[in-house]
């Protein structure tokens, strides 16, 4: 078997493993408000907790080790989701949620009044929970600030969220530049382009992770990199809600540091970091008629060591070394698809899928072997995640209809 680091997947919604297939072939601001939002918005603690597990329990099965979550709202239930973060044995970074507006790009954009938070609670929160969790689980388990984006925060609460991540030393995620919308919202509010704005207000720094940046330019890219921030890619998930293609080469080109992310259950829709590699891969050769671009090396150090590096991990985990935390997997090889292994880490980029992956170790410990996860039960999870997702769905009023006749 091909022994690797385990993939650290930098942008991960655990809530939205549920709404699976709820939300398809939609562009992103009616994909959110018409369905992703209400979905959400109707979320009972112990559906959070489920999707959770469903979502770790697919990222251990397809070599994911360590994660971070982008947005937690307290409706999902923070404590029941963090109890299973520990419990399943991951490396998982939690963003609770801090909001202090209802929108998001455009003014009209209003969220379901299930997702609304206010901005104090928020803040509250995010000190409670770090005060409870963080270095939990022998430091597999972190909590950070999960800003929204543009549109769901003032600049006075931007402001706080840089200074109580000063304080408490610790991380903030936030999408940003993810679809053209965006940039148009930025310069129209504050005359500026997006992570210009974002670092006006001190959220620019090597503590922050920017997801998607779909659209930022070279001058934007330039304040990223002179400050250390990471910018989190997800390929598959800008592909299907057509947000765009990221301009990957050229970023890393700038000196930014970019990992990899898989996003959402209704975005992707799954949570499989080696199929998402050899997609980052692909997509960039095609944008620029160059195979010599995103080369198999490169994908895997984003997967693993520039991911780790994003999280302030890099002393940690990231990559097999003396003295690093033993987070490491077993890919199987004698696959009639993996063979012959001239080349592993072409066969790892380019022909794997997650289920190749045989056996998992976080932090020493062995989490799957065999393709067994030790440490949540597969077929409660399974069970519960198939109730749980047409309850949620009966709840909101959603429906979700085949365009082909019923016979
Ligand atoms: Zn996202």
């Amino acid at each position: 078997m091909l022994v690797l680091p385990g993939l650290v997947d930098t942008h991960v919604h655990l809530a939205q493993a549920l709404i699976r297939g709820c939300a398809d072939d939609t562009s992103l601001i009616d994909w959110l408000q018409n369905f992703v939002w209400p979905l959400q918005g109707n979320f009972e603690a112990e559906d959070g907790k489920v999707s959770a597990e469903l979502c770790m329990l697919e990222m251990i099965k397809s070599g994911t080790t360590t994660f971070l979550e982008s947005l937690l709202h307290s409706r999902y239930g923070f404590d029941g989701v963090a109890q299973s973060v520990d419990d399943s044995g991951m490396r998982g970074i939690l963003s609770k949620t801090v909001m202090g507006l209802p929108g998001y790009g455009t003014k009209d954009s209003i969220m379901h009044p299930g997702m609304i938070e206010q901005a104090e609670t928020c803040l509250r929160e995010v000190e409670d929970h770090f005060e409870h969790w963080n270095g939990r689980g022998s430091g597999r388990i972190r909590v950070w600030y999960g800003a929204r984006s543009l549109g769901g925060c003032t600049s006075e609460l931007y402001k706080q969220i840089a200074s109580g991540a000063q304080r408490l030393g610790t991380g903030v995620t936030i999408h940003l530049s993810e679809v053209q919308e965006d940039v148009r919202f930025a310069q129209r509010e504050y005359g500026k382009l997006p992570a210009e704005f974002i670092d006006e207000v001190g959220l620019v720094g090597p503590n922050v992770v920017f997801a998607h940046g779909v659209w930022l330019t070279e001058k934007e890219c330039r304040i990223l990199a002179m400050k250390g921030a990471s910018v989190a890619h997800c390929p598959s998930s800008n592909m299907k809600l057509a947000s765009g293609i990221a301009k990957v080469p050229e970023m890393m080109k700038d000196g930014v540091n970019v990992s990899l992310g898989c996003d959402g259950g209704p975005s992707n829709n799954c949570y499989d970091m080696i199929r998402e590699m050899k997609t980052a891969s692909l997509l960039q050769k095609a944008r620029l008629l160059d195979p010599l671009v995103m080369n198999a090396e490169t994908i895997l150090e984003m997967a693993t060591i520039n991911g780790a590096r994003a999280l302030g991990l890099q002393n940690e985990i990231g990559s097999i070394q003396v003295g690093k935390r033993a987070d490491m997997i077993l890919v199987r090889l004698r696959e009639p698809h993996l063979m012959p292994t001239i080349s592993p880490l072409s066969n790892l980029v380019y022909a794997a899928e997650g289920s190749d992956v045989d056996t998992a170790f976080i932090d020493g410990k062995i989490v799957m072997e065999n393709r067994v996860v030790k440490t949540l039960d597969e077929s409660r999870i399974l069970r519960q995640a198939s109730e749980r997702g047409e309850k949620l769905l009966e709840r909101s009023g959603i429906r979700v209809e085949s365009k082909w006749p019923k016979i």
